[in-house]
């Protein structure tokens, strides 16, 4: 999608710091990391949230990616978060989907 800051930073148009790419995910670290790694996994194909994406196995994709990507961060041993926002009260600021893989310290039990 032309105007989307997720598919410029998939294409390159926007500089990212891509730890994860293959035929149908990209991933890259978050600019603003909420824990010690933060890391944001995302279909190329451009769809703007887990509802579009549910339907056509994008996300099956992007889940077996950040399997790999959490072993490859050394985060299997101790564990990790992954999470997808949805819409405005999900507090979704980026329109395409996105799966947050937060690790590196023991984090909040707080979901919301
Ligand atoms: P969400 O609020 O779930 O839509 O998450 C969007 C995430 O994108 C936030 O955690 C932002 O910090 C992150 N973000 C925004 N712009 C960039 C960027 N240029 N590079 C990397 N991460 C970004």
């Amino acid at each position: 999608m032309d105007d989307c800051l997720f598919c410029k930073i998939i294409r390159g148009e926007i500089p990212g710091d891509k730890v994860f790419e293959n035929d149908k995910v990209f991933a890259f670290r978050d600019i603003h990391p909420q824990a010690p790694v933060h890391i944001l996994i995302v279909p190329k194909t451009h769809v703007a949230n887990v509802l579009e994406g549910a339907d056509k196995g994008i996300v099956a994709d992007v889940i077996a990616a950040a399997a790999q990507i959490a072993r490859e961060q050394g985060l299997a041993e101790n564990g990790f978060r992954l999470i997808t926002n949805c819409g405005r009260d999900g507090a979704q600021s980026v329109e395409h989907l996105h799966f947050h893989l937060l690790g590196g310290k023991k984090l909040s039990e707080e979901m919301a």
